[in-house]
C-alpha cells in the first residue's frame, strides 16, 4: 500500500495532508516536533498522540531516513557517515566539532555535476538531487548518532554536491529546517556554498530566509578558472564577481571566497594580488584552502610558507583572510574528498583513490 512520505513535508503540507484526512491540523505540530526535533520516526513512540490517530498515521505515512552504512571517527573528531538513501544511493556528511561551533557538513547531490579539476566528488558526475526530506534527513541522522539532539550546531551545505543546481529542493530542506516547531535553525547559522550558478544566485538574493553565502573561487583569471571550475566557461569570473557586488550582504555580514591553494598553479604573489583587486567593491572574506592531496587529482598542496606568504598579501591589502586548517584528512572526510567508495559508478581514479591513504 502506498504511504507518503511524512520526511519530504513542511509543516504546511503536514497541516494539509492531516485535514485531508479527517483529522485536526494542529497534530501537525506535535508530529513535525517529533520528527524533526527528537528524531522519532515510529509511530507508535509518538506518546502525546492518541492511539487512534497513531495506527491511522502509520497507515497513511512512513518516514523515509537515511540510512547508518558506515561512521568513521578521525582523530581529530571529525567524523563521516556514510548514509544510504531509499533508493541505495550513498552520500557522505560529515560532523566538524569545534570550528569554534560543531558544524554538519550535508550533501545536497549523489555526486556533482561540476566537474571542478581538484574535486574527487567531481569525477564522480551527477548521478542524482537529493529531495529536501533526504537533506533535511542527514542533519536528523547526524543528531541522533551523535548525540546532539539538544545541541546547537552550524551547517555548511558543502558536501557532495552544488547547492545551486538543487535549487528548489536546498530552499525548501532550509525551510523545514528553520521552522519554529522543528530544529529552528537560524539561517545565519547555515552557510551555502556555491561554484556560482548565476541564474540560482541572482533568485537566491531575492530569499526571504537567506543564509550565508561562500562562493568558491579558485582562481583570479577567466583562463585559470575556466581549467579549474569549468562551470566558469559558462557562467564567468567578472559575471559572477559582478553578481557578488549586488548580492544583498547583511550588515556585519561578508561573502567568503574560497580559494583551493594548487602549488604553481594558482599560488603566486601576482595571484594574491589579482585576487584583492578582484573583491574590491564587496564585503568579502577569502577562506585559503590549501589542497588536500589526493590520489587521481592532479595537483599538489603548496607549502606552508607559500600559502603563508599568499595569505599576507592579502591581509596587507586590507582582506581579511583566513586559512582552512584541514580536518578529517585521515578518513578522507576533508573538502573536496567526499565519493562514495562504495559506489559502483567509481571511476578508476576513485578505485585507486579510495586504496591508497592521504599522507
Ligand atoms: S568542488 Fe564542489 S562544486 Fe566542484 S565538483 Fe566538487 S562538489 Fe562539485
Amino acid at each position: 500500500m502506498y504511504r507518503h512520505d511524512l520526511a519530504e513535508m513542511d509543516l504546511a503540507e503536514l497541516e494539509q495532508s492531516l485535514e485531508t484526512m479527517g483529522h485536526p491540523r494542529f497534530h501537525a505540530r506535535q508530529l513535525y516536533q517529533w520528527v524533526h526535533k527528537r528524531a522519532v520516526t515510529d509511530f507508535a513512540d509518538m506518546t502525546d498522540l492518541g492511539r487512534d490517530l497513531r495506527g491511522a498515521l502509520a497507515e497513511a505515512f512512513r518516514i523515509s531516513t537515511p540510512e547508518v552504512v558506515r561512521q568513521e571517527t578521525s582523530s581529530d573528531r571529525t567524523a563521516k557517515v556514510l548514509l544510504r538513501l531509499e533508493d541505495g544511493q550513498l552520500i557522505e556528511s560529515v560532523f566538524i566539532p569545534d570550528t569554534p561551533a560543531n558544524t554538519f557538513c550535508l550533501s545536497t547531490q549523489v555526486g556533482c555535476a561540476m566537474k571542478c579539476g581538484f574535486c574527487l566528488t567531481g569525477k564522480m558526475g551527477i548521478i542524482r538531487n537529493l529531495t529536501a526530506g533526504e537533506i533535511v534527513g542527514q542533519v536528523r541522522v547526524l543528531t541522533r548518532e551523535l548525540g546532539m539532539l539538544q545541541s546547537r550546531f552550524n551547517i555548511v551545505l558543502m558536501g557532495m554536491g552544488e547547492p545551486l543546481h538543487n535549487y528548489d529542493a536546498v530552499m525548501k530542506a532550509l525551510r523545514m529546517l528553520n521552522d519554529e516547531h522543528g530544529l529552528a535553525v537560524n539561517p545565519r547559522r547555515v552557510t551555502l556554498s556555491t561554484v556560482g550558478v548565476l541564474p540560482a544566485l541572482e533568485r537566491l538574493a531575492t530569499e526571504p530566509l537567506m543564509p550565508n553565502l561562500a562562493v568558491s573561487l579558485h582562481a583570479t583569471t577567466e583562463d585559470q578558472r575556466d581549467a579549474l571550475v569549468p562551470i566558469n566557461r559558462k557562467y564567468g569570473l567578472k559575471d559572477l564577481l559582478d553578481a557578488c557586488r549586488r548580492f544583498p550582504v547583511k550588515r556585519r555580514e561578508r561573502i567568503t571566497f574560497e580559494y583551493v591553494m594548487l602549488k604553481d598553479v594558482n599560488d603566486t604573489d601576482e595571484d594574491a594580488r589579482r585576487l584583492v583587486r578582484l573583491l574590491n567593491g564587496i564585503k568579502a572574506k577569502v577562506n585559503l584552502l590549501p589542497l588536500n592531496e589526493a590520489a587521481g587529482i592532479p595537483y599538489e598542496r603548496p607549502s606552508d610558507a607559500r600559502v603563508n606568504r599568499f595569505a599576507k598579501i592579502v591581509a596587507d591589502r586590507g582582506v581579511t583572510v583566513s586559512v582552512r586548517k584541514s580536518r578529517g584528512r585521515d578518513i578522507r572526510a576533508a573538502c573536496g574528498q567526499l565519493i562514495t567508495e562504495s559506489t559502483r559508478l567509481r571511476s578508476p581514479a576513485q578505485q585507486l583513490a579510495a586504496l591508497l591513504p592521504i599522507s
